[in-house]
């Protein structure tokens, strides 16, 4: 049984993890840097331990600080959140060496996944739809440029150990090939000390569709729906929806299905998503993130369920707390995420907030560590708050996050909450009329 978990990372995320455990009776550990001991996280937990100076690689990325924090502490398990040291399958491996429950998939499952050439292998094993492209890792240029002559241009080159939008080039022709390549290698060995990449045909205009996948990690698995991912700025995710204005209900029930069924035939334990390109009624897979995602919130709104809570129940062996049966899908629910930038530049805006309002009443859900007095420091990600909504269909959900929006104070900083208030009111995200490429277009406008 757990009675006590370490929260390995910092934020809303952290927050969430801790509220979640207390409704549980679990007790909470945060460990944190020099530059967040004021957190909300922090002040809220059972127990904090410092466990370094603000730079996260001697902080939320120092596993020997970490794993000794929850040694002193007696936790009895880690959880790591997204980020930081959530899809380290070497960490995963220490945790359980240490007879600490670990709250995620298993490591192996997070090694493949965390190779996206090995992850496109499994999932065709798997029986996955993929992107066509190369079959491995493209090592000499006469190769890529065999392999994206058989894709057809425009292709993207993409790092095997890329995350987070980065490590990615597309080539629209052959005479750009050689030197895209070369760039894509460099960048990726500077950004992950890898410069394995692979080839992939470079789609259109597709959206971003991905799926929500439970499993006990003995077989059973369940899918929980999908998100559309597509608004995007720079690869980076600004606002998620579920479900997707795009996928009918067969479509779902058929393409869950299949993921649900790779899953369990996998052994998959806890919380993943796999992530698809869709394109004229075809999905593409491009990934799968062994973790919970930053928008998970949009679908315990339109299932609810708590999915920390069922993180927790799978790690400690409980299983899944419902059969593919019961889960029933609900309403709408729509995710904003809230930077501490520019709204016109997006250059980062940390520092103090002054004054701190967020909206409430019926449906409506901030997950934010923030409150006034509170100084948001410069060293990690700008995000600072996530505005969920929900309504009975889409057209109440925008009404209500178009409220929420204009309750929602923070001032001192500058936030991205003015982009969402001009984003939600343009027709074309009205009528859910958008790609991946919508946004940066859309950003680009004098008019919008
Ligand atoms: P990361 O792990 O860095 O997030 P992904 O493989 O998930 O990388 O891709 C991130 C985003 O890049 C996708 O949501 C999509 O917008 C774009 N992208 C990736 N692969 C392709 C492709 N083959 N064609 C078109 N766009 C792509």
């Amino acid at each position: 049984m757990i009675r006590k978990v370490l929260i390995a990372n910092r934020g809303e995320i952290a927050l969430r993890i801790h509220r979640a455990c207390h409704e549980m009776g679990i007790k909470t550990v945060a460990v944190h840097s020099t530059a967040d001991s004021d957190a909300m996280h922090v002040r809220l937990a059972d127990e904090a331990i410092c466990i370094g100076p603000p730079p996260a690689a001697e902080s939320y990325l120092n596993i020997p600080n970490i794993i000794s924090a929850a040694e002193i502490s007696h936790a009895d398990a880690i959880h790591p959140g997204y980020g930081f040291l959530s899809e380290n399958a070497r960490f995963a491996e220490i945790v359980e060496s240490h007879g600490i429950v670990w709250i995620g998939p298993k490591p192996e499952h997070i090694r493949v996944m965390g190779d996206k050439i090995e992850a496109k292998r499994t999932a065709a094993k798997l029986g996955l739809p993929l992107v066509p492209g190369s079959d491995g890792p493209v090592e000499g240029f006469a190769e890529a440029r065999d392999v994206a002559a058989a894709a057809g241009y425009p292709v993207i080159v993409k790092a095997a150990s890329g995350g987070g939008g980065r490590g990615m080039k597309v080539v629209r022709s052959e005479d750009e090939l050689e030197a895209q390549v070369s760039q894509a290698r460099s960048e990726a060995k500077n950004a992950f000390g890898d410069d394995t990449v692979y080839i992939e045909k470079y789609l259109g205009d597709p959206r971003h569709i991905e799926f929500q996948v439970f499993g006990d990690g003995n077989g059973k698995a369940v899918h929980l729906g999908e998100r559309d991912c597509s608004l995007q700025r720079r690869h980076q995710k600004v606002l998620e929806e579920a479900p997707s204005p795009v996928i009918a209900p067969a479509e779902r029930d058929r393409m869950g299905g299949i993921v649900a069924r790779a899953m369990a035939d996998m052994g998959y334990r806890g919380a993943g998503t796999i992530e698809f390109l869709y394109e004229n009624g075809e999905f593409y897979f491009i990934e799968m993130n062994t973790r919970l995602q930053v928008e998970h919130p949009v679908t315990e709104y339109i299932t609810g369920l708590d999915l920390v809570r069922e993180q927790i129940r799978v790690a400690s062996g409980e299983g899944l707390s419902c059969s593919q049966e019961q889960v029933a899908f609900r309403g709408h629910a729509i995710e904003c995420r809230i930077n501490a930038e520019d709204p016109q530049t997006f250059a980062p805006s940390p520092g103090l907030v002054k004054n701190y309002v967020a909206p409430g009443g019926m449906h409506v859900r901030v997950d934010s560590g923030l409150y006034g007095g509170y100084r948001v420091p410069p060293y990690y990600d700008s995000m600072i708050a996530k505005l969920i909504v929900y309504g009975s269909n889409r057209e109440r959900c925008i009404m209500r996050l178009r409220r929420a929006l204009e309750e929602f104070v923070v001032d001192g900083l500058k936030t991205t909450i003015p982009l969402h208030q001009k984003l939600i009111e343009d027709p074309e995200f009205q009528r859910g009329e958008y790609t991946i490429k919508w946004l940066e277009e859309w950003l680009g406008r004098d008019d919008k």
